[in-house]
């Protein structure tokens, strides 16, 4: 890492003890940020670094609530609004046990790069709940979600912060947030959510965004080798929301997608995986992953266990952050593996991605691979405040449209920095510079 940036980054994690998935963060995007400092001195003077790495607001509160049993339940919420230089605060919310402060600045911070890639006026910022929705009825659900949005609702709005969905909050809670938006402003106020129903004000392919997204992504990645992904054996982490929509649109294209996984472990299916079962589990029972192997002939189930242990020529990590680690990448390097892009945000650790670059592997970082989901979200803004819907052909063109130019976008900036096909280097450059100079602009924020 450049020395001078480096001093700044020391003190950013002395400031921030604890928060592990942030340091991360904020480490691999300081190391490649050098060279922009070389040609653009303002930055350093303007410290431009120190205060993007401190969120211009963050939010902790108490979300109270009262269990099918009559019990009182107390959860922690968060909301981190991390930089606005491009547009109102703009992440999703994340309800899951493992959630906290250092977790959602980390996403937070990845956020801001990501939204600027999309070309959307959009800033970052990003929540959640250290909640654990597994197991709970739908009335424990809206009773949760109830408690969040009435301390929520006063930081967020259609101009100031606009939430959407993550790990655990999908359709669903977008739902009984905004009906409590609703109640407890009196407005119908659509662009204050994103990822909300088709008939009441959502935006068709939203929940298919992030998956086909990160799908055209690589097939841009690997159209750029002269490949396809007709063919190509992909293993998939994750079958939630982003996972399942990748694994249609890369069957779509010809792919194989031989296995997927949930916390407690994977499936097999060398057949392809059947996409309508899945969504069927899923989506609609809300089952386990150990149902799909019940319900299909000629699919193991493995209990534990890692999907990565398995071979694959293409991988699309899409559960969480930190679940493809150095050795996994090594393994699947020497087994075959051609391309790697990331549906979750940071899935691969930091030695992980090192191997990956290493090889020649090509390799398409979340913060632009998954950039389809947030920049969907900005199609829904922009729907909503047109009050118009648009088809699923036009919307799904749009999205191509952006992750295309994503990919151009990294491409060439990667190219202009010195280093061909270094896809981490040009999301990190080019989300940085734009965002650099609109908070110069802007004076001291
Ligand atoms: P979902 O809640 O729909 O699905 C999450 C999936 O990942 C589930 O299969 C879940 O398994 C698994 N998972 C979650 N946490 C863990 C864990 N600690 N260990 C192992 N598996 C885990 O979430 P999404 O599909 O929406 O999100 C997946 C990833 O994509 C996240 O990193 C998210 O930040 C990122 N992302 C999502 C976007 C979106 O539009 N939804 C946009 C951009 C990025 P189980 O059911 O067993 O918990």
């Amino acid at each position: 890492m450049d020395a001078r940036l480096e001093v700044i980054r020391d003190t950013v994690l002395a400031r921030n003890p604890g928060e592990g998935e942030f340091h991360q963060a904020v480490t691999e995007v300081f190391e490649s940020l050098g060279p922009v400092h070389d040609r653009h001195p303002e930055f350093l003077e303007g410290a431009v670094l120190e205060r993007l790495c401190e969120p211009e607001r963050q939010i902790i509160f108490r979300v109270p609530w009262v269990d099918d049993a009559g019990r009182v339940q107390i959860n922690r919420g968060f909301r981190v609004e991390f930089n606005s230089a491009l547009g109102p605060f703009k992440g999703g919310l994340r309800f899951h046990p493992s959630v906290n402060l250092g977790i959602v600045k980390f996403l937070g911070f990845e956020q801001i790069f990501k939204n600027a890639l999309t070309g959307m006026p959009i800033g970052g910022g990003k929540g959640g709940s250290d909640f654990d929705p597994r197991g709970r009825s739908d009335a424990e659900i809206m009773r949760f979600c109830q408690s969040f949005m009435t301390e929520l609702y006063r930081h967020i709005g259609e101009y100031t912060d606009v939430p959407a969905g993550d790990i655990g909050v999908g359709g669903r809670e977008i739902g009984f947030l905004f009906g409590q938006y609703k109640r407890i402003t009196n407005r119908y106020e659509s662009g204050v959510l994103t990822g909300k129903g088709i008939s009441w004000g959502g935006s068709l392919v939203r929940p298919e965004a992030t998956g086909y997204g990160t799908v055209i992504f690589a097939a841009e990645m690997l159209k750029a080798r002269g490949q396809s992904f007709d063919g190509q054996r992909v293993v998939v982490s994750g079958s939630g929301n982003v996972a399942i929509n990748a694994i249609a649109k890369a069957q779509s294209l010809g792919a194989t997608v031989v296995a997927c996984s949930d916390s407690s472990g994977y499936v097999v299916d060398e057949a392809g995986i059947d996409v309508e079962l899945l969504r069927q589990i899923k989506e609609v029972e809300r089952g386990r992953l150990k149902e799909y192997a019940a319900r299909r002939s000629a699919v193991d189930y493995v209990d534990g266990g890692s999907v990565w242990d398995l071979d694959a020529t293409v991988a699309l990590p899409c559960a969480t952050q930190n679940e493809l680690d150095g050795e996994a990448a090594a393994r699947l390097v020497r087994n075959g593996l051609i391309a790697v892009a990331e549906g979750a945000n940071m899935p691969s650790t930091r030695e992980a991605v090192a191997v990956f670059q290493q090889a020649g592997t090509l390799f398409g970082p979340g913060k632009a691979a998954n950039a389809g989901g947030v920049a969907t979200s900005a199609l829904e803004m922009q729907q909503n405040a047109s009050r118009d819907s648009w088809s699923f052909a036009h919307t799904e063109d749009r999205l191509t449209e952006i992750m295309v130019g994503i990919h151009d976008r990294c491409a060439a900036t990667a190219e202009e920095y010195g280093d061909p096909g270094n896809y981490v280097l040009g999301a990190n450059i080019g989300g940085f510079v734009k965002v650099a100079d609109a908070m110069l602009a802007q004076g001291l924020i």
